[in-house]
């Protein structure tokens, strides 16, 4: 089955909202195993919205519509498809108590404008709306179906999950199925390089592809059922896992980078602190997005100032005139007046130039020293991070990500070499 998407609405044409509404019904219907070869926008414009309809409908065995279906006048969708495929609206008597009763939880009488919500074409389907007023409809004619999805994403999803995903599911004879793996610490090109046999293939097919700090290569299968597109893709995850080892973090779609940093320092008893200069707490707020770290953090520093850097840290005055504050001895110092101060376990530490003024030669805009502390055993590296003030920041945050782990798993490492010694 192959399905085409068109999505209503002028503040789309013009940029003033970003299509979100598309992403989620792309990533829904491959999910299906559903075929998507088009996507329209088109304005809130009966005519329009009329030709963009039959254009899909003509090509398509299934038209996903969001937008359009509100009680104003610009909310042409419903309309324009019931014109198009010659079908005239008909009261639906729950969907108007619906949205009496939508109202009356809220204190308010309905609005006579919101009866039009209530009607829709004749021999469809209502789906009703559990976050909104608009009911979605279902209109199934020549072996085709019309889908028609209210604009707000909340409302579109909530609708989709519980009512167009099981119909759909029906009509599609596959599933596809896949699995991500999330590696840190190596680059796009070299994990590319290191796939190369195993992205030929076509089912299941095998991608990487790059967010800062990271590469995530998502495997996927298409088969009958769920269990079987789950066969075909173990056997490559596995020869993933041999081949890069450590370098992947998870395979848990519900494990991000600083979860996989905080479950470390957790299962471990290990705890932490963290001193910024230019990424400003960045770094603390990835670990804190993870429930559970209070049990580890210790406490987070911004010392964007010199004299923070002196007063909170106890750093020499003479060491950040003769280093300045963006250089290796600083971002050690950070590290040791921190670890001094709190009896951290793991600290660690950023200090950069993220511009867009004050580069020099020496010293250019994107140098970044990141310091890790496990123990007292200190890393410092240097990066010279591209791009603009925010992508320096947010690159910085993830190799500060990246070397917490990685000196994490190496003191681990040599505990546990240490102890088959003995
Ligand atoms: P309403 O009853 O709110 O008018 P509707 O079904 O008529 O719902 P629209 O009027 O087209 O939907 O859009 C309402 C709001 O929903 C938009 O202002 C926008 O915030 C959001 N929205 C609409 N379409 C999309 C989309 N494709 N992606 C993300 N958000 C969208
Ligand atoms: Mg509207």
């Amino acid at each position: 089955m192959n399905a085409e998407f068109v999505f209503v609405g002028t503040e789309l044409l013009l940029g003033n909202i970003l299509n979100t509404n598309a992403q989620y019904l792309s990533e829904q219907c491959a999910a299906l195993g559903i075929s998507c070869f088009y996507q329209t926008v088109v304005g809130d414009n009966s005519q329009r919205i009329k030709d963009a309809f039959l254009a899909a409908w003509n090509r398509s065995d299934c038209v996903i519509l969001s937008g359009g279906l509100g009680p104003t006048e610009d909310d042409l969708t419903k309309e324009s498809v019931a014109e198009a495929l010659g079908l005239e609206l008909v009261l639906d008597s729950k969907a108007m108590a619906d949205i009496r009763e939508f109202f009356a939880n809220r204190g308010f009488e309905m609005p006579a404008i919101n009866e039009k919500q209530a009607y829709i074409p004749k021999g469809s389907i209502p789906l009703y709306n559990d976050n909104g007023t608009a009911p979605g409809i279902i209109i199934e004619q020549d072996e085709k179906c019309a889908v028609l999805l209210p604009g707000p994403p909340v409302e579109l999803t909530g609708m989709f999950e519980k009512d167009v995903r099981p119909y759909l599911q029906k009509k599609s004879p596959y599933v596809i199925a896949s699995k991500i793996v999330k590696m840190c610490g190596i680059g796009e090109s070299r994990v590319d390089e290191k796939i190369r046999d195993l992205t030929t293939g076509e089912n299941p097919t095998v991608a990487p592809y790059a967010k800062s700090g990271e590469v995530h290569v998502r495997v996927t299968a298409k088969a009958e059922t769920e269990k079987e597109a789950g066969k075909l893709i173990k056997p490559v995850v596995r020869e993933l896992k041999n081949r890069f080892g450590d370098y992947i973090y998870s395979t848990d779609p519900a494990v991000t980078l600083e979860k996989s940093v905080v479950d470390l320092l957790v299962s471990n008893n290990l705890t932490v602190c963290t001193v910024e200069s230019c990424t400003g707490g960045l770094v603390a707020g990835r670990l804190i997005n993870v429930p559970g770290v209070s049990e580890v953090l210790k406490l987070c520093y911004v010392t964007y100032s010199n004299k923070a850097k002196r007063k909170l840290l106890g750093i020499k005055k003479g060491i950040l005139q003769k280093h300045t504050a963006v250089s290796q001895e600083v971002c050690e110092e950070m590290l040791k007046g921190a670890a001094l101060i709190n009896k951290a376990d793991v600290v660690v530490s950023v200090t950069g130039l993220a511009g867009p003024d004050g580069g020099t030669e020496e010293k250019p805009v994107g140098l970044v020293y990141i310091g890790c502390s496990v123990k007292g055993k200190i890393t410092v590296e240097k990066h010279i991070f591209k791009g603009n003030r925010a992508k320096i920041r947010e690159n910085a945050v993830a190799y500060s990500l990246i070397l917490m782990r990685r000196c994490i798993l190496e003191y681990l490492n040599e505990i546990a070499f240490g102890s088959e010694d003995k």
